[in-house]
């Protein structure tokens, strides 16, 4: 009898503010994270959803913790990586931030230069124990399967979703051309499919690498 995962996962955008009104995002819905939640939750496991602000309800079991900013996000996840087997991290964190937001709304005028700065890489810097697995997500609009890699190796994480975007925004319940590849720098091309399918591939991968590999001879894992 194999016990339940505890299962951490980000979901959605982050919303940056520019002033008390306005900010910068993207198109993320929170549709796969609420995909992988769903299917965690039917094998049996325990979900945390921390996840930017979406029109979705959470799946029914899991707990849901809402953010808005990447700092946010970035705090909420550093306090529940502690109590997580697996984190995967699908949210569509924005990766820039107004370097100076206003507190009051601003004037229109006739053009406007907003200065952006990076937010915090989150899953390259969040706290780790040995024997968690870190699942990224990345989608990429050119030279795919190369930036995955390379974001797989700077983040050091165990596995990486690629999504190739190279026509329809693949946000919301569009279907999506998805790749995988493990940290062993195995590729493996899944070709177009919809979102609650690639979240059971997903959780079969990390099924595989949990039970099939380390956690199984009891290495590495403090708490198996
Ligand atoms: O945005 P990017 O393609 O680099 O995202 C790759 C992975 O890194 C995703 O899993 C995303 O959630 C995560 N990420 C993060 N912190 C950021 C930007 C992205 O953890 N500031």
């Amino acid at each position: 009898m194999t016990r339940p995962l505890r299962i951490l996962i980000s979901s959605g955008p982050t919303r940056e503010p520019i002033d008390p009104v306005r900010f910068v995002s993207n198109y993320s819905t929170g549709y796969m994270g609420s995909c992988l939640a769903a299917e965690a939750l039917r094998r049996g496991h325990r979900v945390t959803l921390v996840s930017g602000p979406t029109d979705l309800a959470p799946p029914r079991g899991a707990r849901l913790i809402r953010v808005e900013r990447a700092h946010q996000m970035q705090a909420a996840l550093r306090r529940q990586m502690r109590r997580a087997d697996v984190l995967m991290m699908a949210a569509a964190v924005s990766d820039f931030e107004p370097a100076r937001p206003r507190a009051k709304k601003l004037a229109r005028r006739g053009s406007l230069r907003l200065a952006l700065k990076a937010t915090p890489d989150i899953v390259g810097t969040l706290p780790r124990r040995r024997g968690q697995l870190l699942v990224g997500f990345a989608l990429e609009t050119s030279r795919g399967v190369a930036r995955a890699r390379a974001k797989l190796r700077a983040k050091r994480l165990d596995l990486i979703v690629g999504q190739h975007m190279n026509g329809a925004r693949p946000f919301g319940r569009q279907r999506v051309n998805a790749f995988l590849l493990d940290a062993a720098g195995g590729v493996r091309r899944l070709g177009r499919l919809d979102k609650p399918a690639l979240a059971r591939i997903v959780l079969d991968e990390i099924s595989g690498l949990w039970y099939g590999g380390m956690h199984a001879k009891g290495e590495g894992c403090a708490t198996c």
